[in-house]
């Protein structure tokens, strides 16, 4: 033992000295130390030239030069390079590609691709979305609504050094009608469930909990769905009873504003209908309520039509780490013209285009309104609808929430530590502090000084594997 820890240190001189790229560790095993970088904490703290030593897949010590290092440790020179802890993205669905076989509500391929199949492929394959979220540097993942094995995914992943850990919700419960949901389910199983009454509301909140569930999901919650309570009152006495906590999409104020006296720990929507009001900030700092903007999927969706109509979807992927099933439905989107319809679809393009412009502008007054407050903020992109991809559509969100106003430096606090709060996962990681897991991002650029820098992630260490992003997992 005492011989291979002596090579191993040999070999890390040899790396240090002639500047070597950083290569991977085996194994998460390994004590690992990080020096030279430049370190974000997530709690909104930077500093220079810090050393981080990893023991067992956790962070053992945060500290400066001084700090002394262990004689078998494996030391990673990473002078000159950015550190922050691994980004998590609180709004994702691992049930989604990426593209309308998916969502036949909006775009309905059902005669050419089953839906069945796709929603087995889903449920088979999770690990392809695993990859591109670390290989992005995402390495914590909320699915906020999917079938029941969703539930089953926080498990699987949770000790998978390929996988990201994943929080996730299970079906969803809506008072949308079943006209539009069923839709979304198979024979088999149920992920849109219609709260039809106070009864169906406790089930859902009883099943997902029993499994294990992490939030119950309350989807597309409207103002005329506020005019009978009672049923919306009995879902959240039933998750308050099973301790479970309450996640809502409802993009309108008043409904908002609603979920938020219902309990709601995360809103995974920004409201888009009009501007917020006091009374809106003050529910959202008093409950210390978390809120996703989920500002690029509605543009996913119209780049996505538009791949159809035949404009080039260009997708920002230097380390390839987006699936090829989901790529080979982007890039042979065209096929698709035989089974739609030409006309509707153009008509559609024309519509979302206003609706879009109209939507960002009041959701980007919204955000930079809330982060004014200091509301809490976390970043969710919302990936597996079609055209925001796992793990490469973080990059995007965080842009145009830096374009909404928000500082840099803020931002890596809502992409690392707030999002591990959502997931009720501060404990274990979201920062980068001793005994938090070691989950933790390499870059080559500040991204304190511009977000788009995240782009120049090199490498992932998740539970104490240091791995460079441009390799495909073994
Ligand atoms: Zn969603």
């Amino acid at each position: 033992m005492i011989k291979s820890a002596t090579i191993i240190t040999i070999t890390v001189s040899l790396l240090l000295f002639t500047g070597c790229e950083i290569s991977g560790n085996e194994s998460g095993s390994d004590v690992l130390v990080f020096t030279g970088a430049t370190i974000f904490d997530g709690n909104g703290n930077a500093f220079d030239n810090g050393v981080i030593i990893v023991k067992n897949g956790r962070i053992s010590v945060v500290g400066s030069q001084e700090t002394d290092i262990p004689a078998n440790a494996r030391i990673v020179d990473v002078t000159g390079k950015f550190m922050l802890p691994g980004l998590v993205d609180a709004h994702v669905h691992y049930f989604q590609t990426g593209f309308f076989d998916s969502r036949p509500d909006a775009l309905d391929l059902r005669d050419t691709i089953s839906y069945l199949k796709v929603q087995a492929f889903q449920r088979k394959y999770p690990e392809r979305y695993h990859e591109a979220y670390l290989r992005s540097g995402v390495t914590a993942v909320y699915d906020v609504g999917g079938f029941l094995w969703s539930i089953g995914l926080q498990e699987t992943a949770e000790n998978d050094l390929n996988a990201p850990h994943v929080a996730a919700s299970g079906p969803l419960i809506t008072p949308a009608p079943r006209s539009m949901i069923n839709i979304f389910n198979t024979p088999g199983e149920m992920v849109m469930i219609h709260l039809d009454s106070e009864q169906t509301a406790r089930q859902v909140v009883e099943q997902n909990s029993s499994l294990g569930s992490t939030g119950i999901k309350l989807w597309a919650l409207a103002p005329q769905d506020l005019e009978d309570m009672s049923n919306l009152l009995a879902l959240s006495d039933e998750i308050q009873k099973r301790k479970n906590r309450l996640i809502v999409h409802a993009t309108r104020l008043e409904a908002a504003k609603a979920a938020i006296e219902l309990g709601a720990k995360l809103l995974v929507h920004s409201v888009t209908d009009k501007v917020i009001d006091d009374e809106f900030v003050s529910l959202m700092i008093d409950n210390k309520t978390i809120i996703t903007p989920t500002l690029v999927v509605s543009g996913g969706y119209l780049k996505t039509r538009k791949a159809i109509l035949g404009e080039e979807m260009k997708l920002a992927d230097p380390n390839n780490v987006v699936d090829e099933a989901s790529k080979s439905l982007i890039e042979n989107a065209t096929a698709f013209q035989k089974y739609t319809d030409m006309v509707a679809l153009e008509k559609r393009i024309e519509r979302m285009e206003r609706f879009i412009a109209r939507e960002d502008s009041v959701m980007m007054t919204n955000l930079r309104i809330l982060y004014d407050a200091g509301a809490l903020i976390a970043v969710g992109t919302d990936a597996g609808n079609p055209g925001t991809l796992p793990g490469i559509s973080i990059y995007d969100e965080l842009e145009k929430m830096q374009e909404a106003g928000i500082p840099a430096a803020d931002l890596i606090v809502m992409a690392t530590r707030n999002g591990a709060m959502a997931m009720e996962r501060l404990n274990d990681f979201g920062t980068i502090e001793n005994g938090k897991i070691a989950d933790m991002i390499i870059l080559q650029n500040d991204p304190s000084t511009d977000i788009s820098n995240m782009r120049s992630v090199t490498h992932v260490v998740r539970g104490g594997l240091l791995r460079p992003v441009n390799q495909k997992f073994e």
